[in-house]
């Protein structure tokens, strides 16, 4: 039998490989006598307490080692990908596709249109199941991968084809069925067009998926990311106040509905909705538990929270300090009030709030995760007072990563503007203490 060929790029010192002296360039061939396709039939094969695994080493001999651990040890190797496999290419031509407004000349990699499921437990990715085969229906209910993230549009079929261009994209209702009745759990994401999946298709969606719950834990709605590259593809509009706060008051409605027959909520809107419709973000307690904080649910009214309570334990203190934030121009008011907060305790703190136009994907786009290095130097490289230092949030880095979107690197935007820069936590109450820490530290 061929296998597929894993190599091992790093072994963890102190684990069971360097026991075995399994080094970085080896190759893993098998475990039991399995073929490894990714990493979740490695997890799958390698959980048992006693395994054979088969080492091609870097001289060309096979090891064949037989391993004692606990249940669930880790061998302690590190491989090219998390994933240990190519990923699965996006079958869709969506209308509403980021990728597809993406501005030239950005690294290769970020063109890529992966549609894998296999990312929505790795990564919490969105996948539309349209490219899923029955393998991997398969597999993913063998290993109970669970919840799974589905992008779920319109379930109306000739809706979800014309949205996705993908013929093959209307049997959304029955593809939900199946998973369910595995017991896989699902989070749903719409992201919504005004004129394409809004109104009466909206209602009709969440009405479709009602027959799920509990099993579709939450459904997002999204607002639909419009870039300037949008040329030769399909007209769109974003939402402006009025019809941003007409979603908000049908997400509302279903919510009441919910709460009342199910007691949850179960349909939530994204942050940029309330802000846009100019309407009062859910209360903390509202938001039950975040469950979809990732997709930019609740985030903002989870930091003030958070930044809140974290106040409240603090002394007042006259003393004085000066630094400046840069936000998307959508949350200027946000933190605006974030920073009148914590000037009820700290009065002496000069904290500018400088929001950054988004020439590099268009105007358009408000969101802070989205900003970059040139607009931020552009925007700030005016005679415009900065203070002790310049702070960034850490959405806007890249997988943690010290680079911002168009690859200018922290660093190298801190020599442009001469200022040290830092980057303050998500957490509302880790931001309180690095705002104070910061003042120790200029
Ligand atoms: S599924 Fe749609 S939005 Fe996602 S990458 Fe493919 S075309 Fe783009």
């Amino acid at each position: 039998m061929k296998y597929k060929e894993h190599k091992i790029v790093e072994v963890e010192p102190g684990s069971i490989a360097e026991e075995l002296e399994i080094e970085a360039g080896d190759t893993l061939l098998w475990i039991n006598e399995e073929n490894i396709q990714d990493v979740f039939d490695y997890r799958y094969l390698m959980a048992d307490e006693a395994i054979d695994i088969c080492i091609r080493k870097q001289n060309g001999e096979e090891w064949v080692i037989e391993i004692d651990k606990e249940y669930g040890e880790d061998l302690g190797l590190v491989f090219e990908t998390s994933l240990m496999d190519d990923l699965i290419r996006c079958r869709n031509k969506c209308k509403f596709c980021f990728i597809d407004q993406l501005p030239p000349n950005m690294r290769e990699t970020v063109y890529f249109k992966d549609d894998d499921w296999r990312m929505s437990f790795l990564n919490g990715n969105y996948i539309t199941l349209t490219n899923m085969s029955q393998a991997d229906i398969n597999r993913l209910i063998k290993y109970r991968l669970s919840p799974l993230n589905v992008s779920i549009h319109a379930t109306d079929p000739e809706v979800r084809k014309a949205l996705l261009s993908n013929r093959h994209a209307g049997k959304i209702l029955e593809q939900l069925k199946v998973l369910v009745d595995a017991g896989i759990e699902i989070n749903g994401q719409i992201v919504l067009c005004k004129g394409l999946n809004d109104g009466d298709v909206l209602d009709q969606t969440v009405r479709d998926l009602s027959q799920f719950i509990p099993h579709i834990l939450s459904l997002t709605v999204v607002p639909v990311g419009i870039s300037k590259f949008r040329e030769g593809l399909a007209e769109l509009e974003g939402f402006d106040e009025e019809s941003a706060r007409v979603v908000v008051e049908v997400v509302e409605k279903w919510q009441k509905f919910y709460l009342e027959r199910m007691g949850t909520r179960f349909i939530f809107a994204a942050d940029e909705f309330y802000i846009t419709g100019k309407k009062p973000l859910l209360t903390y307690d509202e938001y039950e538990n975040f469950p979809v904080l990732d997709n930019g649910v609740g985030m903002l009214t989870k930091f003030k929270w958070e930044l809140e309570k974290e106040l409240e334990k603090i002394e007042s203190s006259e003393e004085s300090f000066e630094l400046s934030l840069v936000t998307g121009c959508i949350t200027k008011g946000y933190m605006e009030e974030c920073v009148a907060l914590v000037n009820k305790k700290l009065p002496n703190y000069k904290i500018h709030v400088y929001p950054v136009v988004n020439h590099f994907f268009g105007e358009n786009i408000t969101v802070t995760g989205l900003l970059t290095g040139q607009d931020i130097i552009s925007t700030l490289k005016q005679d415009i007072p900065l203070g002790k230092v310049l702070c960034f949030a850490e959405n806007m880095l890249k997988s943690g990563e010290p680079v911002l979107l168009d690859d200018y690197t922290v660093e190298q935007i801190s020599k442009e503007l001469d200022i040290p820069i830092e980057v303050l936590p998500n957490e509302g109450n880790e931001w309180v203490q690095k705002i104070i820490e910061l003042k120790e530290k200029y």
